[in-house]
């Protein structure tokens, strides 16, 4: 297997979502949602978590996409 580029001059953005008590921007890659179950805003250090339950179909509409990202780039591979 080929290493994936990084760079493809595709803009990456972050993942994550503000803090509902200060605003600071939390960052959350498709994988440490997918792993953990806290998150802690750097802002101020309010601990969110995640309800499993609550959060499952969010959690697995991620894993799709993820899954259809992957897809995504192996076809590209190919492609060229
Ligand atoms: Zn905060």
């Amino acid at each position: 297997m080929k290493q994936r580029e990084e760079n493809q001059g595709k803009q990456q953005r972050t993942p994550g979502i503000p803090c509902p008590e200060c605003g600071f921007f939390i960052e959350m890659s498709i994988y440490s949602l997918l792993s953990q179950a806290d998150f802690k805003c750097p802002g101020c250090l309010l601990t969110l978590s995640m309800d499993r339950e609550v959060s499952r179909p969010a959690l697995e509409l991620l894993q799709k996409v993820n899954t259809q990202m992957d897809n995504l780039e192996k076809h590209k591979r190919f492609d060229i």
